[in-house]
């Protein structure tokens, strides 16, 4: 029987790994935000790891853009989510990490 995916609705550990500067912003993220017309997007930034940007984080460490009023672990911005979430592999060893660290284990 094939597995069942991992269902990121009831996780959100990786959007919650972000303690100040480590969910980091490329500049094609920038561009693509402006011609969307959220520049909002981008002043919400702060300076992360390695001289690029970054998303800003709660006093908890979670992104400022995760949680709905329905769905706590649902990203705000999903279209328009970054680079580095969208290429953030679910599944991947270091997903399975993050979910460990968060203490969720099925
Ligand atoms: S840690 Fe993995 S399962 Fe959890 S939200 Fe991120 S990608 Fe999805
Ligand atoms: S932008 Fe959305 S998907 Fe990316 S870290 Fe923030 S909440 Fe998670």
């Amino acid at each position: 029987m094939a597995e069942l995916p991992l269902d990121c609705l009831t996780c959100g550990a990786c959007c919650r790994e972000g303690s100040d500067g480590r969910i980091l912003v490329p500049a094609q993220d920038l561009v693509r935000w402006r011609r969307a017309g959220r520049e909002d997007l981008i002043a919400a930034l702060q300076p992360g790891h390695f001289g690029e940007q970054a998303f800003a984080t709660t006093p908890e460490g979670a992104c400022v853009h995760l949680g709905t009023p329905d769905q706590p672990n649902a990203c705000r911005i999903y279209p328009l989510r970054g680079t580095t979430c969208r290429e953030f592999e679910v599944g991947s060893w270091q997903c399975l990490e993050y979910r460990r660290q968060h203490g969720i284990t099925a």
